[in-house]
């Protein structure tokens, strides 16, 4: 099930601080299109095994504080639709603001599970004071101070213990793909051309689909669930907050998938909001297939495939080795391709390269091309094996691992790629003593 923890609250309460705390701002992707007037942010962050997304939705335009109230509603409708859990963020040097109060108002009458965070518990006195936000009618407030980080274990055991239950999509055993790309691609188009009929409420105007639905699709020899993130039905005038509930979307759609099918319009290119759910893609380790759709619209004379894929090629560095298929929803070309490309892309993902061979292919590649000595350390490699996860891992076992540089790891993994195909698939590589 996708896990999507939402921040809100008012501007100031620490809500960036406890963002940046739990997601160690290594995996965050600032919103490119938001980030002009909005700060907006959602990153990867795990506890205890347990990894969810996180999202500040705290972005307010900046200096309109009359719009204020409005904005916050929003806020909190948009985390109320998109997410599992929420953290209500207050501050207790401030105590209940009427701004708190209305938060709390849309929240109880939610059905979300929220828990009240007593920010800036910097210190004993201060825990005293965090009793008054019982007031707020949802329940005990974990105390915590983001700038020490106490307390924030506690906050994350109980909210790690919420997104653990499971659900029944995850049970089922057939390949499940996403359809994700930025409003207006042609996603719902995309669907329509694979199901055949008009599921879909197709408008010109970016942003005026139905909500998402998941529809398996059993013909022509094919099994597959599709999780369809076209719906952005929240009729939004306001081009960024349209992205950001796309982006939304599609973290959700990417957790619950095994392999998204990214589809960008022919007309624009790979551009940075594309790229930002592409990296979500990545980090989240599911197989990805670009889909350059609209391709119809495209001079065949100024532009061949080739170049266009190299361009894109480029621009997804490192990890280049992603299948690029050109498609038009409107006239149906190439759709059921892209379709079997996601099912060679799945396969690649859940293999299993036998260890035998993996050594004799491995072994040998490492004879001829040695890490090379550092400070007259000579690394050895005797041994590697694909690890039992859900994305392809390999561990080379090895004498003295922590002397392997980036460069050799990005080695071996361009060595498996081409002689195992991994095309569309992120690759993990772990050095271990052996
Ligand atoms: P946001 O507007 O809700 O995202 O709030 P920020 O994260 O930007 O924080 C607002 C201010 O509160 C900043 O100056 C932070 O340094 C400060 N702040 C955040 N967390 C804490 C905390 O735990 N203790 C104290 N004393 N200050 C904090
Ligand atoms: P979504 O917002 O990603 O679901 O995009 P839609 O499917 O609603 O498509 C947005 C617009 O692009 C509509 O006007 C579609 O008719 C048009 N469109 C979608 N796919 C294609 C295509 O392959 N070729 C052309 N020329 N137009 C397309």
């Amino acid at each position: 099930m996708s896990n999507i923890v939402a921040i809100v609250g008012r501007p100031n309460v620490g809500k960036s601080t406890i963002f940046n705390r739990l997601t160690e701002s290594r995996h965050a992707i600032v919103d490119a299109v938001s980030g002009v007037t909005r700060d907006r942010h959602y990153g990867k962050s795990e506890w205890n095994g347990t990894t969810f997304s996180v999202i500040d939705t705290g972005g307010y335009v900046k200096g309109s504080e009359d719009v204020f109230e409005e904005e916050i509603r929003k806020q909190v409708k948009l985390a109320i639709d998109e997410a599992n859990v929420i953290l209500f963020v207050v501050d207790v040097s401030e105590g209940i603001t009427e701004d708190d109060k209305v938060v709390a108002d849309i929240l109880r009458r939610s059905k979300k599970k929220v828990f009240l965070v007593s920010n800036k518990v910097d210190n004993f006195v201060r825990q005293g004071l965090s009793g008054e936000f019982y007031a707020l009618g949802l329940g005990d407030p974990f105390n915590i101070s983001a700038i020490s980080g106490s307390g924030t274990g506690e906050l994350l055991d109980a909210v790690v213990e919420v997104l653990d239950a499971k659900t029944v999509i995850e049970e089922l055993e057939i390949p499940k793909f996403a359809i994700v790309g930025r409003p207006n691609v042609g996603k719902s188009s995309f669907i329509n051309a694979l199901l055949g009929k008009e599921r879909n409420i197709v408008t010109p105007i970016a942003g005026t689909t139905r909500d998402s639905i998941n529809t398996r699709y059993t013909a022509f020899g094919h099994d597959f669930l599709l999780i369809d993130t076209a719906g952005i039905r929240k009729k939004s005038k306001v081009e960024e907050d349209l992205e950001f509930y796309s982006v939304m979307r599609s973290i959700r759609a990417i957790e619950n998938c095994d392999v998204c099918l990214l589809l960008i319009d022919a007309k624009l290119g790979l551009e940075a909001q594309d790229l930002n759910i592409f990296r979500l893609a990545e980090s989240n380790r599911k197989g990805v297939v670009i889909v350059v759709n609209k391709w119809d619209l495209i001079e065949k004379e100024t532009n061949t495939t080739k170049e266009y894929e190299e361009k894109i090629r480029e621009k997804l560095a490192p990890f280049r080795d992603v299948p690029i298929v050109f498609t038009s929803a409107l006239t149906k070309q190439r759709v059921l391709k892209a379709i079997e490309i996601a099912e060679k892309v799945n396969e690649n993902r859940i293999k299993t390269i036998k260890t035998r061979e993996l050594n004799d292919v491995m072994l040998q590649i490492i004879d001829r091309h040695p890490p090379a000595a550092i400070k007259g350390k000579h690394v050895k490699i005797k041994f590697v094996n694909q690890l039992p996860t859900h994305a392809p891992t390999f561990a080379f076992y090895c004498n003295l691992p922590q002397y392997v540089t980036e460069a050799y790891i990005r080695f071996l993994e361009n060595r498996l790629r081409e002689q195992f195909d991994f095309s569309g698939v992120p690759i993990q590589i772990f050095m271990r003593k052996k």
